[in-house]
């Protein structure tokens, strides 16, 4: 193609959270080619996905037209056809067994106005709040965590900040390959002289630059960030006047953490005392400490304790409310931190109201015009077991792809099984979808108008650059289309209208409107239409007025090694690949560096197995059994192995714990204990 032949649209990368804004190059009806733009969140940066990723949007294996399932078979079916199913099923449905029979996954790859419809669909048509994303899987105990120590459950500072940071504490991220543009400002940063302490199981790219790199044990996250406060304390490093102004609870804090020496922590975590003691006077002693985070720290069975002592660290040395420090929650994919913000959340309406507060369901019961139910729905994980349960009926799935996401595959293939009706709702037929009985197809990214909100709170305009492909439509027309069929007055003009319904219930997203957000996005809290948006949360005071100490304990993990299964896996995301892959196996070049599942093996346990990189090897777990490629690697510990969860041929979350932790339950997929067998 001739460049002057093109157009162009600006958008946001639909990829992770980091939210970089691009160009997509248009040529009759067919983006060609995407160019770095340069926004607010990225710096005229974008890594491979972003980049060399868009051949997903025109693959031949989009979905068309609505499908129905008739004797085991997929059918083409009319919109028609395909809505009545539905709308004859939900009603059913709730007439035999009352709404909370039905439960639906929203998702983080759809925009916020498609993740607002959705839960309105969902409360206000149907009448349950079992409506929840996958955010369930990532950072459901960031929410939970923060919500309790700050009164604000995200991250509180932004992308850019890295770079003004003099020490940056990298812990449960693999930030060069999860979030790469935010992994180069580290680098970056470090570069320019800032100090870096990494704390992980793998030896990731990041820990090769670290100042110190603590290659902790998987699941020892608690006890290592109370090692390094206890150093903190004794070495009388904390903050006193901002403890003093700020928080509460300190005392407590004090207490619990006396139990946590560096020789008691080096020996939980596997870490030479010396360099934890080392990376505790360095975060205490450094004026603008930024501590990023992931994964890594929020799925285990003690995810919530594991943010709340994050938390603790970061107000002891007086790290939040401050510009390049704060707590630097990464979130995965591109809009989880709208879907969470939107109400795709059991417990909550849009904007964190609490469905249980009698105000709030006053005000959307105004708003919305029928009455709400005051009892918090069910999780995803609770979704999974009341389908085998038999308690869910029907599972309506909104562009997420559970049979590959979720822990213990076996068990989620099994409960669907279980599901009187299940619709999927997708720009392709994921695995998940092969169990639905309606499948509707929808537009991808580049083919509709809406807002993504990324990691550091800013909500980005998307653009509509092409026509989608056949019959497939926006999810949010679909939806609209699903409350008028079931009896319910749904009419707008388009996204921006749905925007302004938001703006007018969500306190955090009040002054945010199509028009604010041409040139660079706004960040919330944005209360009203004169309001800058909010670059870093929490400066004046806390949402919950003064910061609170949460002391949490050390405790194992659900699973230990035991001579059956004596190997800790650990799993995680690569650079290359996107969540189940449903996209980027469709990028030929893209896929073609990394096609299928491996798992990597530290060379002394692999010469114990007499396996070499590339045999072929057996992982077992109590909930199942995998194929898969070793790669041999000094990069994890002997006898801890890691997999990448983004295959379903050869899948981690065959084997992985679907154990949950009792307040975010969020699953314990960072460590389970296999066993491995050479073929
Ligand atoms: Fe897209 Fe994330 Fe890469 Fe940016 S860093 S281009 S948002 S995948």
């Amino acid at each position: 193609f001739r460049y002057w032949e093109t157009r162009k649209i600006k958008t946001t990368c639909p990829y992770c959270g980091v939210g970089c804004q691009m160009e997509l190059l248009i040529k009759d009806n067919k983006v060609v080619e995407v160019a770095p733009s340069d926004g607010a969140a990225n710096n005229g940066m974008l890594c491979v996905k972003g980049k060399f990723g868009y051949k997903f949007i025109d693959h031949p294996d989009r979905l068309r037209t609505p499908l129905v399932k008739k004797e085991g078979r997929f059918v083409q079916a009319t919109w028609d056809e395909a809505y009545r199913l539905i709308t004859d099923k939900i009603t059913a449905a709730k007439d035999e067994f009352g709404a909370d029979s039905i439960a639906g996954f929203s998702s983080a790859r759809c925009t916020n106005e498609e993740n607002y419809l959705f839960q309105k669909l969902f409360r206000a048509v149907i009448g349950t709040n079992n409506i929840d994303h996958c955010a369930r899987l990532c950072h459901a105990s960031t929410v939970a965590g923060l919500a309790a120590t700050l009164g604000s459950g995200a991250m509180t500072n932004s992308n850019l900040e890295a770079l003004g940071s003099d020490l940056i504490f990298v812990t449960g991220s693999n930030t060069t390959e999860t979030h790469p543009v935010i992994g180069s400002h580290i680098k970056q940063a470090k570069a320019n002289g800032a100090s870096l302490i990494v704390a992980e199981p793998r030896e990731i790219e990041l820990a090769k630059v670290a100042d110190v790199f603590l290659q902790i044990k998987p699941g020892t996250n608690v006890a290592l960030f109370n090692g390094l406060m206890h150093v903190i304390i004794k070495e009388g490093l904390e903050d006193k006047d901002y403890i003093r102004d700020r928080t509460e609870n300190f005392e407590e804090l004090k207490e619990v953490m006396e139990n946590y020496s560096p020789e008691v922590v080096a020996q939980i975590c596997e870490v030479n005392k010396d360099d934890l003691i080392k990376a505790a006077r360095m975060y205490g002693k450094a004026d603008k400490g930024a501590i990023y985070y992931s994964m890594g720290v929020t799925q285990h069975s003690t995810g919530t304790q594991g943010v709340m002592a994050v938390s603790n660290l970061a107000l002891l040395c007086g790290n939040i409310g401050k510009e390049s420090a704060g707590v630097n929650s990464l979130r995965g994919q591109n809009n989880v931190q709208g879907a969470c913000d939107m109400g795709a959340l059991p417990g909550y309406y849009p904007g964190y109201q609490k469905v249980f507060d009698s105000k709030a369901k006053k005000k959307f019961e105004k708003a919305w015009g029928r009455t709400l139910s005051d009892k918090a729905g069910l999780t995803i994980t609770e979704v999974v077991n009341g389908l085998d349960e038999k308690t869910i009926k029907i599972l309506y799935v909104m562009g997420e792809n559970p049979v590959v996401s979720d822990p213990d595959t076996g068990h989620v293939k099994r409960a669907l099984d279980k599901a009187d009706f299940i619709v999927v709702q997708d720009i392709f037929l994921t695995e998940t979808a092969e169990y639905a009985d309606v499948v509707l197809p929808a537009a991808a990214f580049a083919e509709k108008d809406g807002t993504f909100t990324n990691t550091e709170r800013r909500v980005q305009r998307i653009r509509k650059a092409v026509n989608s492909p056949g019959e497939s439509k926006p999810d949010w027309v679909i939806l609209m289309e699903l409350m008028k069929r079931l009896g319910y007055g749904a009419s707008y003009g388009g996204p921006a209208d749905i925007m302004e319904e938001i703006a007018a219930l969500t306190p955090q997203y009040g002054g945010i409107s199509y028009d604010r957000l041409e040139v660079e996005g706004l960040q919330w809290p944005c209360p009203t239409r004169k309001h800058p948006g909010t670059k870093v949360l929490h400066r004046e005071k806390f949402d919950r007025g003064k910061g609170l100490f949460k002391p949490a304990e050390y405790i194992k993990s659900a699973e230990v090694p035991d001579k059956d299964y004596p190997y800790i896996m650990t799993t995680g995301r690569m650079l290359y690949h996107y969540h189940t892959r449903s996209m980027t196996k469709r990028v030929r070049g893209i896929d073609a560096l990394y096609p299928e599942s491996y798992i990597e093996i530290h060379p002394v346990t692999a010469s114990r197995l007499d396996v070499n990189d590339g045999d072929k090897i057996r992982v077992s777990s109590r909930r199942g059994s995998v194929v898969t490629k070793a790669k041999i690697t000094d990069g994890v510990v002997e006898d801890v192995v890691f997999m990448p969860f983004h295959f379903y041929e050869g899948g981690a979350n065959y084997l992985t714990n679907s154990v949950i932790d009792p307040i975010a339950k969020i699953p314990e997929l960072k460590v389970s204990a296999v066993s491995l067998e050479k073929l």
